[in-house]
This record gives structure tokens, sequence and C-alpha cells, in this order.
């Protein structure tokens, strides 16, 4: 690769949304454009346009993950120009659940010149994501529930700098819990020291109370303030998956100590039960 083009592939800002099929069509909000001038760029829109090998992608109908078959997409058809001119630069994608055809998902862009964008999508990304994240009722209260799901629908229809704001709010109550509870269990907490505290140092005096993954990836806490404080809406939309990921292994972490403890406790009972049946024989 000689310097030249070295530098031209410098150039082309890496945009998340044209990591995957599904990153495009599922996760970009609406409005989300790009400029087709850059070479890299228009190349890589047209290969996922006109994409018609399947997608793995959960399924909104199915409540769980499926595979999807490309339905309509730009055809790269010989007789067929590239960016075909139908519709007005109006470009209808549909893909369809393997499971079931009527399961379909629409996705719809404008091209007029070099400017590019998504200007569609049914069901709505929201639609798509929050059913991903209902498995989290278990372990989130009911406002903590609607303040992550909020942040997810604020991302999903391009409000980047509200979606950061909530997804702290969530952040935040994880460690006010471990808090309360390490106030209760600990009659030497230092509790004013806490309140003064960075929260830095308030995750190090709660970490016993916390999900080793949250105390190991703390800085996530900064990201998020950073976002509400520092970045524009654009650049909180594109780490938004990234924090969002964050926080699910989180509370993936307290799902799975919650059920351990459950489960222990069942199990505790039901020993109890057959000890005293078999004493009683
Ligand atoms: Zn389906």
């Amino acid at each position: 690769m000689d310097n030249q083009e070295e530098q031209n592939n410098i150039e082309v800002q890496p945009d998340l949304y044209l990591e995957s099929p599904k990153a495009f069509h599922l996760e970009m909000p609406p409005y989300h454009n790009f400029d087709l001038s850059t070479k890299a760029i228009s190349r890589k829109i047209y290969e996922i346009l006109s994409n018609r090998a399947t997608i793995d992608a959960y399924c909104i109908w199915c409540e769980k993950e499926g595979v999807f078959r490309a339905y309509n997409y730009i055809s790269d058809n010989v007789s067929v120009p590239p960016w075909t001119k139908r519709n007005n630069g109006l470009i209808e994608i549909e893909y369809r659940c393997t499971r079931d055809e009527s399961h379909a998902y629409h996705t719809y862009f404008f091209k007029t010149g070099d400017f590019f964008t998504k200007v569609g999508q049914f069901p709505s990304v929201a639609d798509f994501q929050i059913p991903q994240v209902e498995s989290y009722r278990k372990i989130l209260d009911e406002e903590q529930y609607k303040e992550f799901t909020r942040g997810i629908g604020l991302s999903a229809h391009g409000v980047g700098i509200g979606s950061f704001a909530y997804l702290r709010r969530v952040f935040e109550n994880l460690i006010e819990e471990a808090h309360v509870k390490a106030q209760a269990e600990n009659k030497e907490f230092k509790n004013e020291d806490y309140i003064k505290a960075r929260m830095d140092d308030k995750i190090q005096m709660v970490k016993d109370y916390l999900p080793d993954f949250l105390v190991e990836n703390r800085s996530l806490y900064a990201i998020l303030s950073k976002g509400i404080h520092d970045l524009s809406e654009d650049e909180c939309l594109q780490y938004f998956e990234t924090v969002k990921i964050g926080i699910e292994q989180i509370l993936d972490e307290k799902i799975i100590k919650k059920e351990k403890v459950d489960k222990a406790l069942k199990a505790r009972e039901a020993i109890q039960k057959a000890h005293g049946k078999l004493a009683n024989q």
C-alpha cells in the first residue's frame, strides 16, 4: 500500500452502522446520513443494500433469535444500473424471517446525489431492541427498567445525549443499591467519606456489593458523563451500543447471581423437607 492510499484509508471515519447489514438495517436510527462522495463509504453501503445473504437477528414475533432472508434488495443485475433512480431516490429493503415469511423487517432509504440517509423503518429500532432487554425486568425495579428502555428508545430515534442521561441513571442506581447494602451490613462503613467521594472511589468503597464487571469497567461511568457534558449527539449515538452492552453485562452478572441464590434457597428448602420426612419415618 503506498502512502497516498494509506492516507485515503485513514480519512474514512469508521461508522459502527456500516459494520454489518444487521447494524445498518436494524440498529441505525432514522436520519443517520452518509456522504457517498467518499468511495469506500459508497461502496460499502452499496454492498449492504445489495446483500442477498441471510442475517442473524432477533425476531420480535418469534421472540427469539432468528435467521432473516433478504427479500427486497438493490439488484446488482447488469440490466439495472447501480443506485437505480426508480421511486425518486427511495430505496426499500426487506428481510423476512425464515420461520415465518410474514415476519418482515422493512427499512427505507433516500438518496439524492451523494447524500444518502435512512428515512424509515418498520418495526422501529425500539420495537426491535426493547423486547431483547425484557429479561432485565427481573433484576431492575419498575422505574429503573423504564429508564433503561427509555434510553434505548431515545437512541433509536437519534437522540444521543438524552439516551446517555438515562443509562447513567441506571448505572448510578446500581451503585446506590450497593451503597445501601454496604451501609446496612457494615457498621464501620464511612458514609461521610462515601458521600464526598468521586464516583471512581465510591465504586471502590462498595465493590464487594457490585458485579465484578462493573468494578473492572468502572470507566463506563466516565464515558457516560463525558457523553452528557462533552460529546456531540452523533458521538453519543456512536457509543450508545458500547455502553448499553456494558450495562447489560453488569445486569447479566446480577441475574446469574440472583438465580444462583434462588436455586440454593429452593434446594435448601427441599433438602430440609426431605430430611424432615425421612426423620419422621
Ligand atoms: Zn420470526
